[in-house]
């Protein structure tokens, strides 16, 4: 049983005595970004657990979830502490801009786990990963499709770290409510830089092309507050919220050519290996470039933007 909690939880300046919630800004230092911060601190011990929407600017429902979170939950309904950022990357939010930082052009996600003295998104990924996932027992990063991105909800869990963590990350995803659970075995990601540090989570998927809807943050909401639940935070019982599928990894396929982007699938479309995923074309319609599915499997996200550049995904397939 958890006991009554006694300890102050304090990031970045911001402190919440037991039993409440303190909601102000994770400053970034070196730059001018400023983070929405909540931090819950229960009336019960118990885990700790970091919850980040908008790591990417242009994914709104992890957004919205974790800014309702932030507001409805109640220290005394907590045992364990939770900190909450909402959203990671608020230029990106105001810039509406596909993945990247408006400051330097980085994926803020491929940037853990930073660094003190880099470029804005580098120094962003520094203060989560050092200040907060020094903290946490558990990590959920909310994301969704982006403003080009078409896809059916999945979530991701590390496999290449400790089996242990893996397993609890794994089971945890499993209680989201979405169908498709999905290994991944990169490290400098939020989810697989948390879990080189030793702590289990995962990078969840909803919505799609810049769009949000109450449907898909009650969903959000439904399946965050169960894994609250799994993990003791919240004490009600476990719901089982469906089955799901186990996919062992994710394949992408990625621009070789600058120009326009022409997909033949959709997301959750079954392919077989060899089938034609899309092509890419120059502007007088010749084609540069066709893409072909690397193994049977379904399609989980399909970019949607006429425009591509050299380097970017196209597609991924589980
Ligand atoms: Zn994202």
């Amino acid at each position: 049983m958890p006991s009554t909690n006694n300890q102050l939880l304090t990031v970045s300046g911001l402190s919440a005595a037991p039993g409440s919630k303190t909601q102000g800004f994770l400053k970034v230092p070196g730059t001018d970004v400023s983070i929405p911060l909540t931090l819950i601190n229960g009336t019960k011990t118990g885990k700790t657990v970091v919850i980040t929407g908008g790591i990417h600017g242009g994914e709104y429902p992890g957004i919205e979830t974790a800014i309702r979170l932030a507001s409805h939950l109640d220290p005394k309904d907590i045992s364990g502490r939770l900190a909450i950022v909402h959203p990671a990357n608020p230029h990106a939010f105001f810039a509406k801009l596909q993945y990247l930082g408006p400051d330097d052009g980085k994926n803020l996600n491929r940037m853990f786990p930073g660094k003190a003295l880099g470029t804005v998104s580098e120094k962003i990924a520094y203060a989560i990963s050092s200040q907060l996932f020094s903290i946490a027992d558990f990590f959920m990063d909310l994301h969704g499709g982006d403003i080009h991105e078409a896809l059916v909800p999945f979530v991701i869990y590390p496999s290449a770290c400790d089996p242990e963590v893996s397993r609890v990350s794994a089971e945890a995803a499993s209680l989201m409510g979405i169908l498709y659970v999905v290994g991944a075995s990169s490290t400098n990601g939020t989810f697989g830089c948390a879990a080189q540090s030793g702590v289990p989570g995962f990078l969840a998927e909803i919505g799609q092309c810049g769009l949000w809807s109450e449907e898909e943050v009650e969903t959000y909401l439904r399946g965050t507050t169960n894994v609250l639940a799994y993990l003791g935070v919240l004490s009600r019982p476990v719901e089982d919220l469906g089955s799901v599928t186990r996919i062992p990894g994710m394949i992408g396929a990625i621009a070789a050519q600058t120009g326009c982007w022409y997909p033949s699938v959709k997301p959750g479309d079954k392919v077989a290996k060899g089938q034609k995923l899309g092509e890419i074309r120059d502007f007088f319609a010749q084609p540069l470039g066709e893409y072909f599915a690397p193994q049977d499997g379904t399609m989980l996200f399909v970019v949607t933007s006429l425009a591509i550049n050299e380097g970017e995904p196209l597609a991924a397939l589980g």
